[in-house]
């Protein structure tokens, strides 16, 4: 019961299989892609041309949960295994992952409501700008496509803001409009719950996808050149957002519905509508959006954590250390691996094609990575397995960041039209 039902992977083993015939081996140049399989190094020395960028890091909550946000509070020079608990993300094993470009999350969590939740996401805005300012030489601010290339070429990070919940902007366009002007390039449009004017994949429908409200959000970010995000969101926000955004979307963590069946990855008749609307799925790597039997796991966990809330209600602690007792008790052997995180790639390859694709780890998001990419180190060792299945060089420099560079500067052109064709109000 934990896997799904053999239609659905027969399913799953003949789109692979369509990919198979009009994919690498179709392609000229790539008949003996076996003997032109990319090594780590290979792929470092192609990721010093070509920017990895990765959709989603949680740094700055990492900030705010460990330091108060103070910067000083953690060193991304150092070693950060040696935290307690440990993190994922330093400087150096950004180095080593080839790293050339970073969506820093600006998370704020969805309990967060009204001016609380605005002003959380300035401070979480602001914690970007002074890991910049404190590391010049590793990073620094990217507001464009040629930023981030510019960036990359001298040899640092291009760090961009990425917002997560429309809940940041607390229902107005205001607010929208000046996290914009101090660097926001995406916002997701929900995180766990159902909003004034969209659907969260993780709670309960309102909307049906989007509230007009909603559309005016999609159609504001379409003028500005912030990219809309539908992670988190339900498939009908989805297919909503599809239909009215004039640039291009992005998922900035999402994986593959059609391999793993969490309402939080995105189903293949949204799939199929990302080639026209020229968007990418940037896959994620947490666990339980990747394989059925992590996903079962998540969802005894939920319930038991939801059992103890109701049986100790005033007392957190409590819920905490049964649940670590219940984690003890209930061991998950290999919940993913590497190759899972290839195989939600290859499945929206086979749906979308290679020009809809992105990596968006969501490091410092969750616990508990895959094994084969424990840290943000490990991205060179997916792009191997990648050409070990046939993917050509140039397959995986547009999974590396092309594919985000093109949406990126179809979003700022569809911006510089819209703003010269209509004004503010209009
Ligand atoms: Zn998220």
């Amino acid at each position: 019961m934990n896997f799904p039902p053999r239609g659905a992977r027969l399913g799953v083993a003949l789109l692979l299989l369509g990919a198979a015939q009009r994919g690498p081996a179709a392609e000229p140049g790539n008949t003996a892609a076996t003997n032109n399989t990319m090594t780590i190094a290979d792929v470092r020395q192609l990721l010093r041309a070509v920017p990895l960028i990765d959709g989603h890091n949680d740094v700055p909550w990492q900030f705010r949960k460990r330091t108060n946000d103070n910067i000083n509070g953690i060193d991304l020079r150092s070693d950060t295994r040696q935290l307690h608990p440990p993190m994922v993300t330093d400087i150096p094993r950004l180095r080593a992952g080839g790293v050339g470009g970073q969506f820093w999350s600006v998370y704020i969590p969805a309990t967060l409501t009204g001016s609380l939740a605005v002003r959380a996401v300035i401070e979480q805005i602001d914690v970007v700008h002074q890991m910049v300012a404190k590391y010049p030489d590793t990073f620094e601010l990217a507001l464009t496509a040629n930023d981030i290339e510019r960036i990359h070429h001298q040899g640092k990070i291009a760090s961009l803001i990425g917002m997560e919940g429309g809940h940041s902007i607390d229902n107005s366009l205001a607010i929208l409009r000046m996290t914009y002007a101090l660097g926001a390039r995406y916002m997701t449009l929900t995180h766990t719950k159902t909003l004034d004017w969209v659907d969260s994949a993780n709670d309960e429908p309102r909307h049906h996808g989007l509230s007009p409200f909603g559309e005016e959000v999609v159609r504001e970010m379409n003028r500005l050149g912030m990219l809309v995000d539908l992670s988190h969101v339900s498939a009908d926000a989805m297919r909503a957002a599809i239909r009215v955004s004039q640039a291009p979307v992005i998922f900035s963590h999402s994986s593959a519905r059609g391999v793993c069946d969490d309402p939080r990855n995105v189903p293949d008749d949204v799939l199929q509508l990302i080639p026209a609307n020229g968007g990418i799925v940037m896959i994620t790597f947490l666990p339980q959006y990747l394989t059925e039997r992590a996903r079962a796991h998540a969802l005894l966990k939920k319930a038991e954590r939801s059992r103890l809330e109701q049986l100790f209600p005033e007392v957190p602690e409590k819920v905490r250390a049964e649940l670590t007792a219940w984690d003890t008790a209930h061991p998950l052997a290999h919940p993913a691996t590497l190759n899972d995180v290839a195989d939600h790639i290859d499945h929206v390859r086979a749906v979308c094609g290679i020009n809809h694709l992105g990596l968006g780890g969501d490091y410092e998001g969750f616990e508990g990575p895959p094994e084969g990419l424990e840290d943000v180190s490990c991205y060179p060792a997916l792009l191997a397995e990648l050409s070990r299945r046939g993917y050509t060089a140039d397959d995986l420099k547009k999974v590396a960041g092309q594919n985000l560079l093109r949406v990126l500067r179809q979003a700022e052109a569809v911006a510089k039209r819209l703003q010269t064709g209509r004004k503010i109000g209009e």
